[in-house]
């Protein structure tokens, strides 16, 4: 059999088997309208709460009715920018953010500077830290939220979610944060850690596709996303995807229940793994914070070569990593989190983020190492900057 090993986890990942038996029955037999009042109905009620009891106990949520499903984390952050922000409008217009979110908060913040809002999208350090003298410099009378992600995509770099929060509600400010990247990864208490709305996502974390939420602390103002539907109290209207619910509020279960264990393990894997590409491959930089960082998720920079062309050449291998650099209609970008942590866009253009999964063994890691070897090596050899005579060896 041919070789595949899936290094893209922090894209998505697959749905586990416990997830999996969780599901089935949703789509065949309790496959009632959960808003129906009938058996069939409360039957399909009684997954949706039950799956809303387990992902408010994973975050300690005081109430599950604070957990509202979503499509995912794109649109938990398209509603909670948007929803935020036009619902307290008439405290002031301005929200800070940093330059590192997802693309489904910063073009929401686009959006939001149409409706005249203004954005103040903080910078990074260059390990991916947004400053808290920066936040408390930019902070003013008309600022009413700010957003910051919990754990960056392509770098894994974590936030002093805390500190920020802190700050945040000393000035009576209302915090966002994209954990999407942090569920299973990191402890995450919403009461503790002071957080008033939360965007989750299920298939980053060996759930379905398509599902998500956005936690929202009782008490704060957020508008509608969807009208004309009871479900969500009213705010998410349609009718609820049973089978995604049930497998989202079983995924983030064994997110906590298995943290400990998985990061450990993705510890021993990922040092593993940097320690043998620093002794085999020279001119290669670690991109993003070296501590403060989840363990899953590892971004290099290979000097002189395209990051584009490693991921061609791994894929054949059967190697599956993604690129730091997004691929915009041909022409090749540096992706904005590389650029915000100050990359050249040769460091850029040659990053590869390699997101190990739960189920990775040391032996796969030793074959990727084989084959990265011989695919810098091979690029390095009929690489133009090479032959200019850059730092060759
Ligand atoms: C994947 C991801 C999203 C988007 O979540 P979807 O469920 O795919 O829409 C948002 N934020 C971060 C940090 C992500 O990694």
């Amino acid at each position: 059999m041919e070789k595949r090993i899936y290094l893209d986890n922090a894209a998505t990942t697959y749905v586990s088997g416990e997830v999996l038996n969780e599901m089935l029955p949703c789509y065949n037999t309790i496959f009632g309208n959960s808003s129906s009042l009938h058996t069939f109905g409360r039957d399909a009620m009684s997954i949706v709460d039950r799956a809303k009891d387990r992902i408010a106990k994973a975050i300690n949520a005081e109430k599950p009715y604070e957990i509202y499903f979503t499509s995912g984390g794109t649109e938990a952050n398209n509603w909670a920018l948007k929803g935020l922000a036009r619902a307290n409008k008439e405290k002031g217009n301005h929200i800070i953010t940093s330059q590192i979110e997802h693309d489904s908060v910063l073009e929401s913040c686009k959006t939001l500077e149409k409706e005249g809002f203004e954005i103040t999208y903080l910078p990074v350090d260059s390990k991916g830290l947004v400053s808290i003298t920066d936040l408390i410099h930019y902070i003013k009378k008309e600022t009413i939220l700010v957003s910051i992600m919990a754990v960056n995509n392509e770098l894994g770099t974590i936030q002093n979610i805390k500190t920020i929060s802190n700050i945040v509600h000393e000035n009576n400010i209302i915090f966002h944060t994209d954990a999407v990247q942090a569920m299973g990864a990191l402890n995450i208490d919403v009461q503790d850690m002071e957080i008033d709305a939360m965007s989750m996502s299920a298939h980053k974390i060996y759930g379905p596709k398509g599902i998500g939420a956005l936690y929202v602390k009782n008490g704060i103002k957020i508008e509608s996303l969807i009208d004309g539907g009871n479900q969500e109290r009213g705010k998410r209207g349609g009718t609820t995807n049973v089978p995604a619910i049930a497998g989202f509020g079983k995924a983030m279960e064994i997110a906590t229940r298995d943290l400990v264990i998985n990061q450990q393990k993705l510890k021993a894997i990922r040092n593993y793994f940097l320690d043998k590409v620093f002794e085999k491959i020279p001119f290669v930089q670690l991109n993003g914070h070296p501590q403060q960082k989840i363990q899953g998720t590892v971004n290099l920079s290979f000097e002189l070569i395209e990051g584009e062309s490693i991921l061609m050449l791994l894929d054949l291998a059967g190697i599956a990593v993604s690129t730091g650099s997004a691929c915009t209609s041909g022409s090749t970008k540096p992706s904005h989190v590389l650029k915000a942590i100050g990359l050249s866009d040769e460091f850029a253009q040659g990053s590869i983020r390699f997101s190990f999964g739960k189920s990775i063994s040391k032996e796969e890691v030793d074959y990727v190492i084989e084959k990265l070897v011989e695919v810098v090596s091979k690029l390095r050899e009929i690489s133009p900057l090479t032959k200019a005579g850059r730092a060759k060896k």
